[in-house]
Parts: structure tokens; C-alpha cells; sequence
């Protein structure tokens, strides 16, 4: 069998920022508001993690390069950069394809994005959030629908060509007339890569607290999925590829000329009680950097299960058949490094059986799907071998798109996706 423990010969490779001005009233993040004094030590660590890592995972090539938080863009261009010249001294970068920062629209300027875009960072993410300020105070986040403007401006001006803006939908108060105007004021900021998420709310954040007593109420479920029926609508007309459940790409009307994949004859064939058991025999090959070059090829390792390294507080990784998490407050973490001591707090054994569950909960939330053909060569066994009983259930159900050669979800799977996934775990 081939798996993940064997086919690594390249790894995403995950950073973790744990540190925010303020406490955003939505999040359960591991990230910490008042702690910016820690950050050089914090960066010190890193550095000595990664030399670590290199040294126990030798070899391995980098793909991606991912800043991720809480808010690395509190980090100086300076410490990104000393952290990124760490990865290049001592880990093989030879096919790196794209670093990516995650920046609050609050805490950039345009020298700033100079300084990160020669510092490496070719791919940054915004968090937008809203396209409202009064959303915006609601969610507790430290910058207006103004400064967000100004920063992808400011973006523009530094060079960066590659931008990604995260939004959230399902705001207590959100009407879908609202969602519309949103989705075209976001769209007027000509980003190539978006990200739209259900406002979920976890336990623990203050604002589950206003919603829970009946001070907020929440938009009903029928309306948070329209909202989402919506944004597929505009963002197809606008050009944008949906290629995984939350994630849109530019990948026409632009420069790129790239075209959009075709996927009606699938959908047609899931979409038609009749038709469910019609095979297709020649379903297009859709691979998703094939269809857009903006699609986040970080991201894509973990929807397609591949081999992830994460350095910083509470960080995961996924590599040769284990899981394993670090210590999670970026004081424990900083201390144990520099005393030299283990920070892995977690290590779990993934058995063959669990991932193959999770290559198809994860790669069933990519439009691609799950090919039998990319299967079979991970796992030496074809799908139907594995999960016959699941793919023709959930086929059935309208849910599923199967054809004997590539799973998909149907446009009703992808909002009933959790009831999929767990068919297969
Ligand atoms: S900025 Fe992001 S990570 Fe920080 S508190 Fe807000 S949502 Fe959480």
C-alpha cells in the first residue's frame, strides 16, 4: 500500500502565529490578545523548530509555505523574513511554489507589504470579513470596511497579484439583499481568490454567549443556505471557480484566460433521479490548478490528505501515518524550545482504514472530487473496493456523484456535506 507515510517526498509546511491585538467575539482560534511582547522570543523559537524539523524530516522538499494565526501580520517584515531565510537555509525550497501571509486589514500600510512582498510572501489573505461596519463591530474585529479597502489597495501598490479575501455570511441581522450588495462590493475589490464561511459559533466565543440568551438571533438555516446558493450564482457569473466548498478562484475574465470547468453533464446526471444510475463514461478531468492558478495549492495538500509539517503553538502536523499537535499557549511552546525540550504534546497512529476515510472526507470537499485512479495508486485498492456500500447510498440520496471512476459531491451534498463525511469515517 502506498500512503502517506510513503509518498512524501514533499511537504506543505504551516506556521503558526498566535498573536492578535483584540479577541475577535466569533473565535476559538489557539491565538492570544496582549501577549506582542512574547513575539520576539516567540519568532526565536520558531526558528529553532524548523531547524528541528529538518533535521528529523531531512530531505523532504517544501511546496507551500503557509503564515497562518491569528494575525501574522503583527509580526515585523523583518521576523517574517528571518523566519522564511530559516526555511531557505535549511529545508529544500527547490520547488516552492507559493508563501502565503495571512494579514488583518488593520495592521498593514504599504511600506509593510513592500517589505513582506521582498521578504518572499507572494500570496496574501485579508480577513474582510464584512463588508459592513456595523457587522464588523458586532464581530468585534479591529478594523472597518474602509481600512479593508485601503488594504487591498495598499496590496495592489506593493505588487501583489495574488490575493485572497475571507468573508463571513449567516450574521445575526444579515438579510439576503444585504449578502447581494456585500457580494458585489467584495467582487469590486477584484480579488483572485475568496473564501466564504457560515458564521459558526464555537463554544466559548463571547458572541455564542449574545446569541445563545436571544439577544442576537442567528439568520434560520434556510436563509444561511440561500446565502450560500447566492454566492455560487454571483461568483460564476463573475468568473470565479468553486473548487472546494468554501473556496472560490478566479480563473476568467482576467489576463489568465483560463476557462471555467464544465461540469453540467455530471451535474445534470446526479441532479435526475433517472439518470443516477447513467455512468459517464468520459467525465472531464478536473484537476484543481489546472482550472485556475489562484486556487491555494497549500490548502489543496490538506484536502487531498497529502503530508503537512506545522511549526508554532498548537500546530498539527500530518506526516508518515501519524498526527501530532505542539504545546498549545506560545509561552509553554517558546519555553520548551529554547530549553530544548519536546513540544509535542499529541501523537496519534492513523491507521490505513481511517485515511482512506478521511482522503475521501477531505477530497470530497473538493469540486475534483476523488479519483479512483488517485486512490488506488495511494491506497492499492479501488474505491468501490473500500466504500461500495457508502458511494451507492449516497448516490441514491442524490448526494454523491459517482460514475466508477471519479466521486464528487452533487450540489445538494455540498450543503448536507457533513452527513456525507461521515459516511466514510
Ligand atoms: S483576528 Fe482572526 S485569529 Fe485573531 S481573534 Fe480575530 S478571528 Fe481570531
Amino acid at each position: 500500500m502506498t500512503s502517506n507515510r510513503q509518498q512524501a517526498d514533499r511537504i506543505a509546511l504551516y506556521i503558526h502565529i498566535p498573536f492578535c491585538k483584540a479577541r475577535c467575539a466569533y473565535c476559538d482560534f489557539n491565538t492570544y490578545a496582549g501577549l506582542e511582547d512574547d513575539i520576539p522570543d516567540y519568532v526565536l523559537a520558531l526558528s529553532q523548530e524548523i531547524e528541528r524539523a529538518a533535521q528529523r524530516f531531512g530531505g523532504l522538499r517544501t511546496s507551500t509555505i503557509y503564515f497562518g494565526g491569528g494575525t501574522p501580520s503583527l509580526l515585523s517584515p523583518r521576523q517574517i523574513e528571518t523566519i522564511l531565510r530559516t526555511v531557505h537555509e535549511h529545508m529544500d525550497t527547490s520547488i516552492l511554489r507559493e508563501v502565503t501571509l495571512e494579514a488583518n486589514p488593520g495592521t498593514v500600510s504599504t511600506n509593510r507589504l513592500l517589505e513582506l512582498r521582498s521578504a518572499g510572501i507572494d500570496r496574501l489573505s485579508l480577513g474582510v470579513q464584512s463588508a459592513r461596519n456595523c457587522e464588523l463591530r458586532l464581530l468585534g474585529r479591529i478594523h472597518t470596511w474602509e481600512d479593508a479597502v485601503n488594504a487591498v489597495a495598499q496590496a495592489r501598490q506593493a505588487g501583489f497579484g495574488n490575493l485572497s479575501l475571507d468573508l463571513i455570511f449567516g450574521i445575526p441581522g444579515q438579510t439576503l439583499s444585504q449578502w447581494r450588495t456585500d457580494l458585489n462590493s467584495i467582487l469590486s475589490l477584484t480579488p483572485q481568490h475568496l473564501s466564504l464561511y457560515a458564521l459558526s459559533l464555537e463554544p466559548g466565543a463571547s458572541l455564542q454567549r449574545r446569541v445563545l440568551s436571544g439577544e442576537l438571533p442567528l439568520p434560520d438555516d434556510d436563509l444561511t443556505a440561500e446565502m450560500y446558493e447566492l454566492s455560487e450564482a454571483v461568483l460564476h457569473e463573475a468568473g470565479f471557480f468553486h473548487y472546494e466548498i468554501s473556496n472560490w478562484a478566479r480563473c476568467h475574465g482576467d489576463h489568465t484566460g483560463f476557462p471555467m470547468p464544465d461540469l453540467t453533464e455530471a451535474s445534470r446526471a446526479v441532479g435526475n433521479a433517472q439518470a443516477r444510475t447513467t455512468v459517464i463514461s468520459n467525465p472531464p478531468p478536473l484537476i484543481s490548478e489546472r482550472v485556475s492558478p489562484y486556487i491555494s495549492l497549500h490548502n489543496l495538500t490538506y484536502w487531498r490528505n497529502e503530508p503537512w509539517i506545522g511549526m508554532g503553538a498548537g500546530a498539527h502536523s500530518w506526516f508518515d501515518g501519524q498526527r501530532s499537535a505542539n504545546l498549545a499557549h506560545p509561552r509553554d511552546y517558546t519555553r520548551a524550545i529554547l530549553e530544548k525540550r519536546e513540544v509535542v504534546v499529541e501523537r496519534e497512529t492513523i491507521g490505513p482504514r481511517l485515511e482512506q476515510g478521511e482522503t475521501m472526507m477531505m477530497g470530497l470537499r473538493l469540486t475534483e472530487g476523488v479519483s479512483d485512479d488517485r486512490f488506488r495508486h495511494r491506497f492499492g485498492c479501488g474505491l468501490a473496493d473500500v466504500f461500495e456500500r457508502e458511494l451507492n447510498d449516497l448516490s441514491s440520496l442524490g448526494l454523491l456523484y459517482w460514475d466508477g471512476v471519479i466521486a464528487r459531491l452533487t450540489d445538494n451534498g455540498r450543503l448536507l456535506g457533513n452527513h456525507v463525511f461521515a459516511r466514510f469515517l
